[in-house]
């Protein structure tokens, strides 16, 4: 691909390929935040899909590669773990938000294997200030998670955490997209990261330093794909503001994977909650319409960490096997439980969630009674909403209501008359726990498999 920017020492060009004119006519402009409920893997990817077909743009806001946000078109299956999920609408400008980390190796394979598949990256931009993955971020990754024995936080090694470990700590310590295309700039980056690191290295783990000149040469090829992609993406995201462009907000992992509001230390390094939108996009907070938080009809969660609804027998097999509960990036077990009803009302109060979006309601299906937490008891008090100290959420019992099954397949409903009585009155409990309207529900994969309520 020819550089987008070539000549104008990569400003963006006009947006003339963005035409907004389609939602002014259908009067749909909105910005509009997409926020897992609980741990992950509840569907987003499907959701953002559902929205980008009549968005201008889609804009992830935070994470890295740790993501890996599935959707599902007739049948064929894409896996995004760094592209925006709106990247399958031909008129959606899809963009990697300030807040998100990039490893330019997986990015440039994950555009590559798009483009091999007919799907054009044209559209996508990455923020020049999007913090990059190294190599040895992901070599410190493992390291660290290696010394911490069985206290691991369980990540996924990607190197996420290191990366927004070195932005915190400020210059000259992270290196950003927009200095992937200065070859010069980026050999002193990197010299200057591993003056520091391989003395970590070496000391901390007693592993061999790590070779300026090998890094360089591991990532050209990448860095000079992903720096045609790079710009000023806030220049971009003011335009569209500027004509009320209808923009989707794409969060990766979940409200309690939340550096602060999560189930710390078991989190992400990033801030996932719809607030986090702001940080990582540009985008102002009261330009934000509407937060669509997406909540499976029950719970997973990934990795170590605090889990009250879990079931530890064989109804959480079974939830797990007919949910094919299995990381998209890494291919792990998820642990399975019931709905928490502490986890979704506390979740749209952090995140301000205007409409809710339940998925894999379809996996409830053959479920005779569903158990669903509607508080927690511990240290002889009732919680409604999730403790913030861990300890306590240890040891937080579940207080269970139960709800009857439907024992009827859902996965043909195309609108809310088409699902049984028993399945809508289990969502109508949702909304009453959250507070909030149900606005889709999902029972598939596909992306016909979505019942809407207008
Ligand atoms: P994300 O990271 O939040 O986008 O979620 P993932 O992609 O990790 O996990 C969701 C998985 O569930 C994917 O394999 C989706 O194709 C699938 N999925 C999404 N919605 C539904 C649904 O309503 N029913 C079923 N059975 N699967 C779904």
């Amino acid at each position: 691909m020819e550089s987008r920017f070539p000549d104008d020492g990569g400003r963006p060009a006009p947006l003339v390929a963005i035409d907004v004119s389609r939602q002014r006519e259908m009067g749909k402009m909105t910005c509009t935040v997409v926020v897992g409920a609980q741990w992950g893997d509840e569907g987003k990817g499907k959701i953002t899909d559902f929205l980008a077909e009549t968005a201008d743009a889609v804009i992830r806001y935070q994470g890295g590669s740790n993501a890996g946000h599935t959707v599902v078109v007739g049948g064929e299956e894409f896996k995004f773990h760094l592209v925006p999920s709106g990247i399958l609408h031909n008129k959606c400008v899809c963009i990697m938000g300030d807040g998100t980390v990039i490893d330019p190796l997986c990015l440039a394979e994950e555009i590559v294997g798009l483009e091999a598949r007919g799907v054009s990256c044209e559209r996508l931009l990455v923020s020049g200030a999007a913090h990059i993955i190294m190599p040895y971020h992901r070599l410190i990754d493992r390291l660290q998670e290696e010394a911490r024995g069985k206290g691991g936080i369980g990540t996924t090694l990607r190197g996420i955490g290191p990366a927004y470990t070195d932005k915190t700590a400020r210059m000259p310590l992270g290196i950003r997209a927009m200095d992937l295309g200065d070859e010069a700039m980026l050999r002193e980056l990197v010299t200057a990261q591993l003056d520091e690191k391989n003395r970590i290295i070496a000391a901390l783990y007693g592993y061999e330093p790590v070779s300026v000149d090998e890094v360089l040469e591991e990532i050209k090829p990448a860095a000079q794909l992903i720096s045609k992609h790079v710009t000023d993406t806030r220049e971009v995201v003011f335009d569209l503001l500027a004509r009320k462009a209808n923009i989707v907000l794409e969060g990766a992992q979940a409200t309690f994977l939340d550096l602060d509001y999560g189930t710390f230390p078991f989190v992400t390094s990033s801030h996932p909650i719809a607030g986090g939108a702001c940080l990582g996009t540009g985008v102002g907070p009261k330009a934000i319409d509407e937060v669509w938080l997406v909540c499976k009809a029950y719970t997973t969660r990934v990795g170590a960490g605090a889990f009250p609804t879990e079931d530890h027998g064989d109804e959480g097999t079974r939830l797990r096997e007919c949910g094919h509960e299995y990381g998209t990036t890494t291919g792990r077990p998820r642990r399975c439980g019931w709905l928490d009803g502490v986890i979704l009302r506390t979740a749209a109060l952090l995140n301000g969630a205007t409409h809710l979006t339940v998925t894999k309601l379809d996996v409830l299906d053959a479920v005779a009674e569903i158990p669903v937490c509607v508080e927690y008891k511990a240290r002889g008090r009732v919680y409604k909403t999730v403790p913030q100290d861990a300890r306590i959420l240890d040891d937080c019992e579940p207080v269970y209501e139960t709800l009857p099954g439907w024992q009827t397949p859902t996965t043909g409903a195309k609108s809310p008359s088409d699902l049984p009585h028993a399945a809508l009155a289990y969502l109508d409990r949702m909304s009453e726990i959250a507070g909030v309207p149900v606005r889709l529900a999902s029972v598939g994969s596909g992306r016909d498999q979505t019942v809407e309520w207008k």
